[in-house]
């Protein structure tokens, strides 16, 4: 079997016509955008024909969306230009125990700089609970920062009804969109979201390029100083073949979305039943309703995840332990944690995430190379042995 790539929420390949859109940035059509001539004055408008196009996915105006170099920058943007914007108004951040580390150093940060940050805690769906974030809005309450999706189980937050919560106590709201732009339909004004960070190295884009979405009556203050680019918000030249691309991955994930959802959810599910069935001792982690298309997150009591990996490896499969930002990283992951996972089952954790490119018979081989895996680490383990004689059903 050729190489089978189920990492998909890490990266994704960039498509052949992504690539072909790119291409011409590069060698021909090179003018600075910032240059007088016509050959910069072109891509000055390729830019804005995207920064339009990009709008219209979130039924956004043009004028609303800024281009990062990813999502981690769009994060750091967000929350600590929000911080400094309203410091005088308080001192007091809202977020979630399961975002990503762009949000949680940056929140880090935030605290050594004197502001205080709650860390919500999910449920064991790994779902906000929205009278929890209500009771801990304050007076000085300034920012909630909660992921529309998350990278690691694919559990989408209510993020209209946070958005409304946000709007009601006048605070400012931001969602790390990362995981589900391109994926999921998101409006940005029937979800009263008022900043939107997203990437395009995950829809099928090109890395290191992005956009944060601000909306228009924010003096969100800039972040990069420099030149005058991005109307004097983000200064440094712009990435003209990774616009052009993330353009063109936009267009394709928004065309073809509907039918692709369909698809890779069908393949998720195909692959979850299989797991499950084939396998004793396993857990899904995450919702089995609100959950992204693509995600199986699933853990194998007495295995060790890292070790798993390894022997999938062997069989030319890419799968992940959490996320990819943790991988070499040996304590179990921050958002099973928060799901209350117990350590030991966390460690023996599988992400398997599809993209449009996987098929049927790709899954059937990793099912199998599981399947003899997992055997393989169990038979080495004591405790697996004991608890099979004391508990001689798959119960978990
Ligand atoms: N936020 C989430 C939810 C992510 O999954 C990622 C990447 O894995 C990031 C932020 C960071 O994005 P980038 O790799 O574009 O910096």
């Amino acid at each position: 079997m050729k190489q089978v790539y189920l990492d998909n929420a890490a990266t994704t390949p960039v498509r052949l016509e992504v690539e072909v859109a790119m291409r011409p940035y590069f060698c021909e059509k090179y003018g600075n955008p910032s240059g007088v001539y016509q050959m910069s004055s072109e891509n000055r408008g390729m830019i804005e024909n995207v920064r339009e196009q990009i709008a219209k996915t979130l039924n956004a105006s043009a004028e609303e969306i800024y281009f990062t170099s990813g999502g981690t920058e769009s994060d750091n943007w967000a929350i600590k230009a929000a911080a400094q914007m309203l410091k005088e108004k308080g001192r007091h951040i809202i977020t979630s125990k399961i975002e990503h580390h762009a949000i949680l150093n940056s929140c880090a940060y935030l605290e050594k700089q004197g502001f205080e940050v709650t860390y919500l805690d999910v449920d064991e769906w790994g779902s906000i609970r929205l009278d929890i974030l209500e009771k801990a809005i304050r007076k000085d309450t300034i920012l909630i920062s909660v992921m529309y999706a998350n990278n690691e189980v694919g559990t989408i937050q209510k993020i209209a009804q946070i958005g409304k919560i946000a709007e009601k106590n006048d605070i400012l709201f931001h969602t790390d969109a990362v995981q589900a732009y391109g994926q999921l339909l998101i409006d940005v004004k029937k979800e009263n979201i008022d900043l939107l960070s997203a990437s395009a190295h995950k829809f099928n884009g090109p890395k290191g390029v992005g956009f944060l979405y601000i909306r228009k009556k924010i003096p969100l203050p800039e972040y990069i100083h420099g030149g005058k680019q991005e109307r004097n918000h983000r200064a440094g030249t712009e990435n003209v073949p990774g616009i052009a691309g993330m353009g063109k991955a936009a267009e394709i994930a928004f065309t073809t979305r509907e039918y692709r959802e369909k698809e890779i959810q069908q393949l998720r599910d195909y692959l979850i039943r299989r797991l499950q069935r084939g396998i004793p001792y396993c857990r899904l982690n995450g919702s089995l309703t609100n959950r992204l298309p693509g995600n199986c997150n699933i853990s194998f009591q007495f295995i060790e995840g890292n070790e798993l990996l390894l022997l999938l490896d062997e069989k030319n499969i890419c799968a992940s332990a959490a996320s990819a930002c943790s991988t070499g990283d040996t304590s179990p992951s921050h958002v099973l944690t928060a799901m209350g996972i117990p350590e030991k089952l966390a460690r023996g954790t599988l992400r398997l995430t599809i993209g449009y490119q996987n098929t049927q018979e790709e899954i059937d081989y990793t099912v199998q190379c599981i399947k003899e895996a997992v055997e393989k680490l169990r038979e080495n383990a004591e405790d697996y042995r004991r608890y099979k004689e004391t508990f001689p059903c798959n119960i978990m």
